[in-house]
């Protein structure tokens, strides 16, 4: 393998050794990358994949790493994507067509596009995390999906350098979950995502928490507003206690199952679906079996948010995966459910 400290290759992107990614996950886990390098354009992009592919290096790529477990170091090479700019490709009497390079804030795009009165994304404000990763689980929030916006999705394959372009239906949305996180899980950069957003609102409210907040006359920047409100007082940010939010799905049972929690538990919290099927809140599960504030190796489950597990001691992923598996058995065992982990993990 090619022996390099710090390098500088023909597409000038910088690549560094030994480098630590505790700032660049929002679990604060000191692991370390093997190799490491930061992409502000497609050729950086390109000429880090050439490297990567010339030294047999595995790649990562990293946003703002605010959905991400490191279980070790990584003895391959990060890639941190930070393409940007925002280009309108079109509208008409009803909607925009817009492409953000993947390097751009999500927050900041929510609120870029509503400064435009450009409509579809204000419940999905403050989600942590870069454009590029908005598609890779589908975020969601107060009973929006960014799959319900997004028009196409940009990549590069990373063994060929290749460029690509999938359709909405390509990418396989569903809840929290993509074709990014299975069959093309490593094989693509994202590089830009293409959205198309409303010029009228069309509001959504059904979520308890928006409904008790909001009015039948309110209007978009309302409910961002609401949106921002909500999760300041409800959810810890990373940079006051370091964690990755919510870190496990809400699980679905069938009716059936529902049925019978609910004779068991006639309290449980869960939210109906279409085909008698049931979302539980995993942290009703979670609060339940007595989570809030306990710590296994010095990580805790957050003393008011029993979904959201904390790092304040900034110790290894392997701790943080030893204290998820000890919530995962403790639910299996109570309620028979399984509780998925939804960060990825590597
Ligand atoms: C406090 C807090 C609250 C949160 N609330 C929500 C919420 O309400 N709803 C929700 O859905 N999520 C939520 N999340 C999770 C997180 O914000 C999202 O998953 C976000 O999209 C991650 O963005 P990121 O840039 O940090 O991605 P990263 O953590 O850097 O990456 C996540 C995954 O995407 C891959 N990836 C990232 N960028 C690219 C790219 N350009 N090309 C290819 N692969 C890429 C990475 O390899 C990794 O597998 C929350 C997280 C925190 C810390």
């Amino acid at each position: 393998m090619q022996k390099i400290g710090e390098i500088t290759s023909n597409n000038e992107v910088l690549i560094q050794t030994d480098v630590s990614l505790q700032a660049h996950n929002s679990l604060a886990v000191p692991a370390k990358a093997a190799y490491f390098s930061r992409c502000s354009s497609v050729p950086q992009l390109l000429g880090s994949l050439d490297f990567a592919k010339s030294n047999g290096l595995s790649v990562l790529v990293l946003g703002e790493g605010s959905n991400i477990v490191l279980s070790g170091d990584y003895d391959g090479m990060v890639v941190l994507n930070r393409l940007t700019g925002i280009e309108l490709v079109s509208e008409n009497s009803e909607s925009v067509v817009v492409d953000v390079a993947a390097g751009e804030n999500w927050h900041d795009f929510v609120g870029y596009a509503l400064e435009r009165a450009w409509f579809g994304l204000e419940n999905l404000a403050l989600i942590p995390g870069l454009v590029g990763a908005a598609p890779i689980q589908n975020i969601g929030a107060y009973g929006v999906e960014v799959k319900d916006s997004i028009e196409a999705v940009h990549v590069l394959d990373i063994e060929s350098g290749q460029v690509r372009i999938l359709s909405n239906s390509d990418c396989q949305f569903a809840y929290r979950d993509s074709i990014f996180k299975h069959a093309l899980s490593a094989k693509y950069v994202i590089t830009s995502v293409v959205f198309r957003l409303l010029k009228t609102a069309q509001l959504t409210l059904t979520y308890p928490a928006l409904a008790a907040n909001l009015t039948a006359s309110a209007c978009p920047i309302d409910v961002y507003n609401a949106v921002c409100q909500i999760r300041a007082s409800k959810l810890p940010m990373p940079d006051d206690i370091p964690n990755a939010g919510s870190f496990f799905k809400n699980p679905v049972v069938d009716q059936d199952k529902h049925r019978q929690l609910t004779a068991l538990f006639p309290s449980i919290v869960a939210f109906p679906l279409d085909g008698g099927s049931a979302k539980l809140a995993a942290a009703w599960l979670i609060e339940q079996c007595g989570w809030k504030d306990k710590s296994v190796d010095a990580v805790y489950v957050h003393r008011d948010q029993a979904l959201v597990i904390v790092n304040p001691n900034f110790k290894s992923g392997n701790s943080i995966l030893k204290m998820a598996a000890a919530i995962q058995a403790d639910v299996k065992s109570t309620y028979d459910v399984v509780l998925e982990i939804e960060p990825r993990v590597y």
